[in-house]
């Protein structure tokens, strides 16, 4: 199938970009790599009569270490994250997420920021930009705000954003301390969309406790979340004390919306989300011990 015919409009800069979203109201939509939109449009699960590309966007763009965080520009491809050293070095969670997204046909044209805004509740971008309680910078002819992870996504597919607001960019916390991190998901074929998946980061204190620990999970549930419940129970004890497989089944007992359908029922999602949890932990607590 074809999309049904739009106007496409390229602005110069983000103000004209929200500038047209708002001028435009429901009949427009911003697109950026293409990766979501451009399948969703073309199986017309959407039609919209104007689409705003992003592409000359340059200020969407970059990757800059600022202090004790990264930012990000929304417009950054996932192919430019994962070859960042800055990325590497100071977000390794959102390095080692990045090959786990689609192939690197994807992540070339793909972005940060159409990954976050799209929500999807398997995508690996919103559940580390969760875990590592990232800032989201948006843009609206209003001005500009930065939305905490903890509150941007709304729902499946969709998030805290206005109709004529734009993801600018993404401001991560940089790695700080003792500290580990890992992702792990399980997909039918690599590639594809995780059935289950979590991203942990944790960090010790002076003592060797546990001081920090954020959990977060994916394809478990309408939005990506995090595991509060296995998170409040690990901080203040011993690595060595947790023991993997009972964090596992506790940050699944928190759920109450696990999907079920063609690729996995509830109960089976249940299952690998605790062994992805198990496993997430255990390389994270391992590296944060040896660092
Ligand atoms: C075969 C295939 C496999 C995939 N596998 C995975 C996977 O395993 N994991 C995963 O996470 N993703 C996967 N994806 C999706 C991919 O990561 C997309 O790149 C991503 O979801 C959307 O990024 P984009 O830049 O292409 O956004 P687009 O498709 O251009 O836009 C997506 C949505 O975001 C909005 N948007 C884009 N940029 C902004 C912005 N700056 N501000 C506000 N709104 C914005 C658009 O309006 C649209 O609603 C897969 C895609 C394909 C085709």
């Amino acid at each position: 199938m074809k999309p049904a015919p739009f106007e496409y409009r390229v602005p110069d800069t983000a103000e004209e970009a929200v500038a047209l979203l708002a001028e435009l109201g429901d009949e427009a939509k911003a697109i950026a790599g293409g990766q979501s939109l451009v399948p969703m449009l073309a199986l017309r699960l959407a039609a919209f009569g104007h689409l705003v590309d992003l592409r000359r966007l340059d200020e969407l763009r970059g990757i800059e270490h600022q202090g004790q965080a990264v930012w990000i520009g929304a417009g950054t491809t996932q192919a430019a994250i994962e070859r960042s050293d800055a990325v590497r070095t100071a977000v390794p969670l959102l390095a080692r997420a990045t090959p786990l997204i689609g192939h690197f046909q994807i992540r070339s044209r793909g972005t940060l920021g159409g990954s976050l805004a799209h929500a999807d509740a398997a995508a690996e971008y919103p559940a580390v930009a969760l875990t590592l309680d990232a800032g989201l910078e948006a843009l609206s002819p209003r001005g500009r705000r930065t939305i905490p992870a903890a509150r941007f996504l709304t729902g499946t597919w969709s998030t805290a954003l206005a109709e004529d607001e734009l993801l600018t960019g993404v401001v991560f916390p940089a790695r700080n301390g003792r500290c580990g991190f890992a992702v792990e998901e399980f997909a039918c074929r690599r590639g594809d969309f995780a059935i289950a998946g979590a991203a942990v980061a944790v960090g010790l204190g002076d003592d060797g406790t546990i001081a920090r620990c954020a959990i977060g999970l994916f394809g478990l549930g309408p939005t990506a979340c995090r595991a509060a419940e296995a998170e409040a129970a690990l901080v203040g004890s011993e690595p060595a004390e947790a023991e993997a497989d009972d964090i596992g089944h506790l940050a699944m007992s928190g759920l109450d919306s696990v999907p079920s359908d063609l690729h996995g029922s509830a109960g089976y999602r249940r299952r690998v989300g605790a062994a992805v949890v198990a496993r997430a932990w255990r390389h994270a607590v391992q590296e944060a011990v040896h660092d």
